[in-house]
């Protein structure tokens, strides 16, 4: 059977996919502190006492972030506890096995690519729009990590196409001032409701979401984008981002489908697991 966690900002969700995808247990957990030592031995209880009820299990972790290939630490994972810490081999030393892991938008796209809104499709672009802006590939079925494991990190690019009163935009958690996170998040659109109202935020939160696709779509021209978190309830994505895209995309006509995710919160845990099955 096949472990996944996710590994979020204040707790530890775990679930156990059987060799069918069903789903066989799902545990959640808070870390006691932030401190990392006892964050890990949390980390490191949550798998054995999950792993207990299931038998031996393959494990795989989603999380904030990227795991240097070089340096070993997590990076870029702020709201957790493990930041910049080795937290792959220290998990791999005390559970005795090696341990996969990949960013959560990666564990996303994986998901929704193997059995949810992107089955079937050879290039997959997942984009998660909650509290920040997460992107991830997946060709063939595998996660495209890339040289420094942070490949489809869109969100931290500079909107496209940017406008005078747009430029150059809100600082962003990277800091750097401008990215795409900063225009398409959950509390960008409601920073932007809040000052010109929902019809008016809503019609340039699209636009400004076309144009990221679109850049996309130039680059990576997938068969499929895929949208989570928690924006992706509203149904303007599905229906007027992609009569937007020709305006943006090098393509005339680009046919790219955007679609809302199968699993919803549930896809990053799922794909965690699912780093076992390629
Ligand atoms: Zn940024």
């Amino acid at each position: 059977m096949r472990l996944g966690v996710d590994v979020g900002g204040t707790k530890i969700e775990v679930v156990v996919l059987g060799d069918d995808g069903a789903e066989r247990m799902r545990r959640r957990t808070f870390y006691p502190s932030r401190e990392y030592a006892p964050a890990l031995d949390c980390l490191v209880d949550s798998i054995r006492a999950a792993e207990a009820q299931c038998a031996q299990c393959t494990v795989g972790i989603g999380m904030p972030g990227f795991v240097d290939p070089e340096s070993g630490l997590l990076e870029n994972a702020f709201n957790t506890p493990y930041n910049r810490r080795p937290l792959k081999g220290d998990l791999e030393a005390r559970l005795g096995k090696e341990v996969r892991f990949a960013n959560d938008a990666n564990c996303f796209a994986l998901s929704e690519a193997v059995d949810g809104a992107a089955r079937g499709a050879r290039v997959v672009f997942g984009a998660i729009l909650g509290t920040g802006a997460g992107g991830g590939i997946v060709v063939g079925g595998r996660v495209v990590e890339g040289r420094h494991g942070t490949a489809g990190e869109w969100g931290h690019t500079p909107l496209p196409w940017m406008t005078e009163d747009e430029y150059p935009g809100p600082p962003c958690t990277c800091g750097r001032t401008g990215c795409i996170e900063q225009f398409v998040s959950g509390p960008a659109k409601n920073r932007e409701r809040d000052a010109i109202g929902e019809e008016a935020a809503m019609a340039r939160f699209v636009d400004r979401l076309a144009r990221a696709f679109a850049m996309m779509i130039n680059i990576l021209d997938p068969d499929v984008i895929v949208v989570g978190g928690g924006m992706s309830k509203h149904d303007e994505i599905y229906t007027e981002v992609g009569p937007l895209l020709p305006r943006y995309a090098y393509h005339p006509e680009p046919r790219t489908p955007i679609v809302r995710a199968a699993h919803g919160d549930a896809s990053g845990v799922r794909g965690a697991a699912m780093l076992w099955s390629i």
